[in-house]
């Protein structure tokens, strides 16, 4: 009988990464925050009125937010992983670290220097 494991290639699969903290980070929101819930009246020709959920967030929650759909959008477009200032490749271990990275380690050195 064989045995075996499946291989996990987590730095090949940024996008499920990137779903994998968009989803915590919703669930987070929703497990710490009541929702505010705002009633939205149709326009006269559409009867009724449209239920919004919302949450209020702080300004790095919407940071965080933004980061992930912004690296979403890049996978899209085919620059994930590549450094926004410098166009190098971005390490692969600063990607599994924050899977949201926009620049190699020697551009963000460089920035986070005084
Ligand atoms: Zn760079």
């Amino acid at each position: 009988m064989h045995t075996g494991s499946v291989p996990i290639r987590s730095s090949n699969r940024p996008r499920k990464r990137l779903l994998v903290h968009l989803s915590q980070a919703v669930e987070t929101l929703a497990l710490t925050k009541a929702p505010r819930t705002h009633v939205v009246p149709l326009k006269r020709s559409l009867d009724g009125s449209l239920k919004l959920q919302s949450f209020d967030v702080t300004s790095r929650e919407f940071d965080h937010f933004e980061n992930l759909s912004n690296a979403l959008h890049r996978l899209d477009k085919g620059t994930y992983g590549r450094c926004i200032f410098c166009g190098a490749s971005i390490e692969t271990d600063v990607l599994a670290r924050t899977p949201w990275a926009t620049e190699c380690r020697e551009c963000g050195d460089q920035e986070s220097q005084p």
